[in-house]
């Protein structure tokens, strides 16, 4: 099968802004921010969306919940806020079939989002 985008950016075969990376989770801008600060944090193993998460990726989900407030914070968000968002399925406009969550924040996020 061959690699989606994020297993190749993790595989450096596509270049990348990347900000954290441990061994089961890795973080970096994203091409097209939609705010100031806009990063993508992804597991390693590839899942394809959150609909597609098995009870055995729990572990994996959890780190990439910690990681994300971690990256967060290192980023400088924690005080003004930001959103983290994973969009699942074409309603929600998913285009990269990699679960990934958005790390959105340095301006005013609109609720309801668009
Ligand atoms: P989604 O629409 O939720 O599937 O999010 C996919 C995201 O990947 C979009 O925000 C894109 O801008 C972003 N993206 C696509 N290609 C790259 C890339 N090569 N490096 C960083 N982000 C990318």
């Amino acid at each position: 099968m061959s690699k989606t985008l994020f297993e190749k950016i993790a595989a450096r075969e596509i270049p990348a802004n990347i900000v954290y990376e441990d061994d089961v989770v890795l973080a970096f801008r994203d091409i097209n921010p939609q705010a100031p600060t806009h990063v993508l944090i992804v597991p390693k193993k590839l899942i394809a969306n959150l609909a597609a998460a098995k009870p055995e990726d729990a572990t994996t989900l959890a780190h990439l919940l910690l990681k994300a407030a971690e990256v967060a914070q290192k980023l400088g968000l924690v005080t003004s806020g930001y959103r983290l968002v994973f969009n699942v399925g074409p309603d929600a406009g998913e285009s990269v079939p990699h679960l990934h969550g958005h790390i959105l924040g340095g301006r005013q996020l609109g609720w309801p989002p668009g």
